[in-house]
């Protein structure tokens, strides 16, 4: 992705020196670290794995070594301002298109643990969105986790995670969130489970949509779309539940299959605008 020297947004908050520890790989360090106490749904890029091994007591009274930048770093604000901000004229565009005004959305980067109006959150979650505060949380560590830990190589994968996360910022300022997460009260797990998949793939196809438009702006590299698949696959629930559990359980997924979520990106990446992005008219072995 063409980023370097652009107008990164004013909209980024950075806690990373504020955070709570961050406790890696220090004594007494469990997968994850810690957990989520969740007030609100916060709606993340990854499933319900590797969140259930996560065990509730956190390390919050140890204090780890406070969080000193590197230039690595340095360079991942950037980037990660710079999509941002482009995230913000692209759905400023789309939506005056279909006559509405979008309002931006905060980007908080932290380090370790984050305090968001939906709970207390660890790195170790992955990136997320908060309806409540209307704001996305991302650590830094989250860009080798991708790499390393979930094989999604090349700079425009964590631009498909940011975008991810707008995309949900984008569904809750058309107020899909909100008429959705009613609908958890009234129904059984599993079936709230299938609706949380509609909203993971609508999602990832505002994602497609961001990546159509800064293609159209001559900001993309020649990869950059094949990354950005393989990111979306990397992340699908049968692929985690396969390496976290051994064993693909359909009833199970929050988030769809590797599949379904690289197809309902391309499907974005393809229309470019609303037009196409209604998960929830397809019958779900459609999707
Ligand atoms: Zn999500």
């Amino acid at each position: 992705m063409k980023w370097q020297g652009r107008q990164g947004s004013s909209n980024v908050e950075d806690r990373r020196f504020n955070s709570g520890g961050g406790r890696r790989g220090g004594p007494g360090f469990k997968l994850g670290g810690g957990g989520l106490i969740i007030f609100a749904i916060i709606y993340l890029i990854m499933g319900g794995n590797p969140l259930n091994l996560i065990p509730m007591a956190t390390n919050r009274t140890q204090t780890g070594p406070s969080y000193v930048e590197t230039e690595s770093d340095k360079e991942k604000m950037e980037f990660l301002s710079v999509v941002l901000k482009d995230t913000e004229d692209v759905w400023a565009e789309v939506f005056k298109e279909y006559n509405l005004e979008y309002k931006t959305t905060n980007l908080v980067v932290f380090h370790g643990s984050v305090n968001s109006a939906c709970g207390t959150a660890q790195a170790a979650m992955g990136p997320f969105y908060c309806p409540l505060d209307k704001k996305i949380y991302m650590d830094l560590a989250f860009f080798d986790q991708l790499k390393n830990e979930f094989g999604a190589k090349g700079e425009f994968a964590i631009a498909y995670v940011l975008a991810h996360e707008v995309g949900h910022h984008v569904q809750d300022e058309l107020g899909i969130l909100g008429e959705k997460q009613q609908l958890r009260k009234q129904l059984s797990e599993k079936e709230y489970n299938k609706i949380s998949v509609r909203i993971e793939l609508q999602a990832d196809y505002l994602a497609g949509v961001f990546a159509s438009r800064i293609e159209d702006k001559g900001y993309l590299d020649i990869d950059d779309i094949d990354d950005a698949i393989r990111a979306a696959e990397s992340v699908g629930d049968d692929i985690l539940q396969k390496r976290y559990q051994g064993a693909v359980v359909p009833d199970a997924f929050t988030h769809g299959t590797a599949d379904m979520r690289s197809r309902w990106f391309m499907k974005g990446y393809n229309t470019g605008n609303f037009d196409e992005f209604d998960t929830f008219k397809y019958k779900y072995d459609d999707l």
